[in-house]
C-alpha cells in the first residue's frame, strides 16, 4: 500500500482546468499535488479547436439549438446525434437542455458567461505572464462564415446579443471576406469576423509546457486514478483503488466528464455528460493560408490553424461516457469542408475523439460539496474550457481563500440541476 502524501490541496485531473488551478494556488503559496489517472491532458484538453472563444457568450442550450438540433437529428451528416442506446444515461440532461433553453435561463446563463469572459480576459494574460507561456497565444481573431445572405441576416440577432455583452464584430461581404480569408469557396458570399478570437499553438503542447511550468518543489504530480474522496478531521483523503494516495486540506474536483461520481458521492446529484466532439488534424500544408479559426455555421465545425497543423472539427453527439468512438463523423466533416476549402488536401490526417465536460445550461459547476466544504468542484465547461480555465482558476482560489468572490457562484453552484 503506497503512503498518503500531506499536502495543502489536491487537484484531481490534470485537463486544462486542473492545470490552471494547480498553477494558482501554487502563486498563492500552497503545496498541491495534482491527481492525474492518465497523462497531462489525457481527455478533450489535448484535442481541441485551440480557441479563447471570448465572443461565445451565447449559451448553447437555447431555443436556435433546439430547433437546429431536430433538424440535425434526421441528418445522417450533420453535426448534431443522439445514440439510442445510451439513452438511459443521457435522457434526464437532454431533458435538462431543452428547459434550459427558456428564455429566463437563456438570459441568465448569457449574463454569467459574459461575467465569466471579462474575469478571463483580466486573469489570462496573468497565467501567461506568470508561467512565460505568452508565445504559444496570439490574438488571431475568427471568422463566422453563412452560406447566404439570409443566413447572415437570421444570425444577426445573436450577434446583436453579444454586442450587447460587449463583443466587437464587423460584417464581411464579398471581396472583403475572400481577401481576409483566400482559400474559399466562391459559394461563401458573406462571414462575420470577431477580432478578439486568441488561439494557443497547440493545446496540448500548451497542456504540457504549463505542466512543466508549474511542476515544483511545490507542486507535485501522482498518476494514480481517484476512486473515492473519504472527508476526515480537517481534511480529505483521496482513495485509489490500491488504498489512500493523499491527505489534503482541500480537494478541487477537476475530472472533466469523469467528475459526476466524486460529486455524487458527496451528495450532489449534478448534471453531465461527456458530449462527444471529432476531429482530423492536417498537416501544415493541407492549408497553409489559414490564419484565424473559420467557423462552418450552418455545417456546425471549425476549422483551426495550429502551429504544426490544420484541425479540422467539432459535432456533439450525446452518448454514454463508455462508448467507442464512431470516427465516421470526423470524415463526414472532412468531406465538407472539402467543399467549402476547395483547395484543402486532406491527405495524412490523424482522427480524434473527445468528451466535453457539458452541463444542461452551458455553465460549468464551481462550488463547494454538499458534504465536505473542503471539496471544491470546477467542471463542466463544456465547449469553453481552454476558454475559461484562468478564470475558473481565479474563483476556486478565492473560494480556497474564502476571499469575497469576483462573480456570484449562484448560477455555478453544484446545487442548480
Ligand atoms: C472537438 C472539441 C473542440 C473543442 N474546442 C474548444 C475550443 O476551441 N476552446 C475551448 O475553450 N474549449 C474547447 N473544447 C472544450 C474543452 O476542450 C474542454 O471544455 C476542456 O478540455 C475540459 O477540460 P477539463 O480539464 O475540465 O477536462 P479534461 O480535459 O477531460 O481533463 C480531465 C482530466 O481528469 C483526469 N481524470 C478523470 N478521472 C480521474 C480520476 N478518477 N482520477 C484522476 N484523474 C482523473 C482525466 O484523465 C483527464 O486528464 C473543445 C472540445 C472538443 C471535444
Amino acid at each position: 500500500m503506497s503512503q498518503a502524501v500531506s499536502t495543502d490541496v489536491a487537484v484531481i485531473g490534470a485537463g486544462i482546468i486542473g492545470l490552471c488551478v494547480a498553477e494558482k494556488l501554487a502563486h498563492e503559496g500552497l503545496s498541491v499535488m495534482i491527481v492525474e489517472a492518465e497523462r497531462v491532458a489525457a481527455g478533450a484538453s489535448a484535442g481541441n479547436a485551440a480557441s479563447f472563444a471570448f465572443s461565445e457568450v451565447m449559451p448553447m442550450a437555447s431555443a436556435g439549438t433546439i430547433k437546429s438540433a431536430i433538424k440535425w437529428l434526421f441528418d445522417p451528416t450533420g453535426p448534431f446525434s443522439v445514440v439510442p442506446q445510451d439513452l438511459p444515461e443521457t435522457a434526464g440532461w437532454l431533458l435538462r437542455f431543452a428547459l434550459a433553453a427558456r428564455k429566463k435561463t437563456f438570459d441568465q446563463s448569457l449574463q454569467t458567461l459574459a461575467a465569466l469572459m471579462q474575469l478571463e480576459q483580466e486573469t489570462l494574460p496573468k497565467v501567461l505572464a506568470r508561467t512565460g507561456l505568452q508565445q504559444m497565444v496570439r490574438q488571431s481573431g475568427a471568422l463566422y462564415l453563412y452560406g447566404s445572405m439570409a443566413a447572415l441576416r437570421g444570425d444577426l440577432g445573436n450577434w446583436k446579443l453579444r454586442a450587447d455583452e460587449g463583443t466587437v464584430y464587423e460584417i464581411l461581404e464579398g471581396q472583403a471576406l475572400h481577401t481576409l480569408q483566400e482559400g474559399l469557396s466562391p459559394k461563401i458570399p458573406a462571414g462575420v469576423y470577431a477580432p478578439n478570437y486568441q488561439v494557443v499553438t497547440d493545446p496540448k503542447d500548451y497542456c504540457v509546457a504549463l505542466h512543466e511550468a508549474v511542476s515544483s518543489n511545490r507542486v507535485v504530480t501522482r498518476f494514480e486514478k481517484v476512486e473515492r474522496l473519504e472527508a476526515v478531521e480537517g481534511g480529505v483523503v483521496l482513495h485509489a483503488a490500491h488504498g489512500p494516495v493523499a491527505r489534503a486540506k482541500h480537494v478541487v474536483v477537476a475530472a472533466g466528464p469523469w467528475s459526476g461520481k466524486f460529486a455524487a458521492q458527496l451528495g450532489d446529484k449534478v448534471s453531465l455528460i461527456g458530449e462527444r466532439g471529432y476531429n482530423t488534424t492536417l498537416p501544415k500544408s493541407a492549408f497553409p493560408a489559414l490564419n484565424q479559426p473559420l467557423f462552418f455555421t450552418a455545417e456546425g465545425f471549425v476549422m483551426s490553424p495550429l502551429s504544426d497543423g490544420v484541425r479540422v472539427g467539432g459535432a456533439s453527439e450525446v452518448a454514454g461516457l463508455e462508448r467507442a468512438a464512431k470516427f465516421e463523423r470526423s470524415r463526414m466533416m472532412l468531406a465538407k469542408a472539402r467543399e467549402l476549402v476547395p483547395g484543402l488536401q486532406d491527405v495524412e490526417g490523424v482522427e480524434w475523439m473527445g468528451m466535453r465536460p457539458t452541463t444542461p445550461d452551458t455553465l460549468p459547476v464551481v462550488g463547494r460539496a454538499a458534504r465536505c466544504a473542503n471539496v471544491i468542484y470546477a467542471f463542466g465547461h463544456g465547449h469553453l474550457g481552454l476558454t475559461l480555465a484562468s478564470s475558473t482558476a481565479e474563483l476556486v482560489s478565492d473560494l480556497v481563500f474564502e476571499r469575497q468572490l469576483k462573480i456570484d457562484l449562484e448560477a455555478l453552484s453544484p446545487r442548480r440541476f
